[in-house]
């Protein structure tokens, strides 16, 4: 057992609305989306920084990210996405193990986020 959220959902212990899996990398559901299709990328191993990432695995997660917008975008039928990632406590990382926002962006959604 852990407590960090995302290592109990790579686990399995937190049910998540799973969308994509390989070998390093799970991306689910947003369970407070921003958006429509929010959607969060996460490296299987548990690192609290983007800059803790080793090379390898930051270009796992990317790769994952690179792969997913267009997927998350048709999904719900969204113009563009907007991709961030929350490095550290004071930029709003509010979970500690690092993620990568994929949020789907419309038309009238007034700049969200
Ligand atoms: P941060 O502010 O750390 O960049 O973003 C953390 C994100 O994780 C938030 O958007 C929040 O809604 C999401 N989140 C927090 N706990 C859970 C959870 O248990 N399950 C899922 N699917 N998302 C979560
Ligand atoms: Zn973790």
């Amino acid at each position: 057992m852990t407590d960090c959220i995302f290592c109990s959902i790579v686990d399995g212990e937190i049910p998540s609305d799973t969308v994509y899996e390989d070998d390093t990398v799970v991306a689910f559901h947003d369970a407070n989306p921003l958006a429509r299709g929010h959607t969060l990328v996460i490296p299987k191993a548990h690192h609290e920084r983007l800059d803790d990432l080793p090379a390898d695995l930051a270009t796992d997660v990317f790769a994952a990210v690179h792969g997913l917008t267009g997927r998350v975008e048709r999904a719900v039928d969204a113009e563009a996405t907007t991709v961030a990632v929350n490095n550290g406590e004071l930029a709003g990382q509010e979970v500690p193990h690092v993620h990568v926002h994929i949020v789907p962006r419309f038309a009238d959604d007034g700049g969200r986020p």
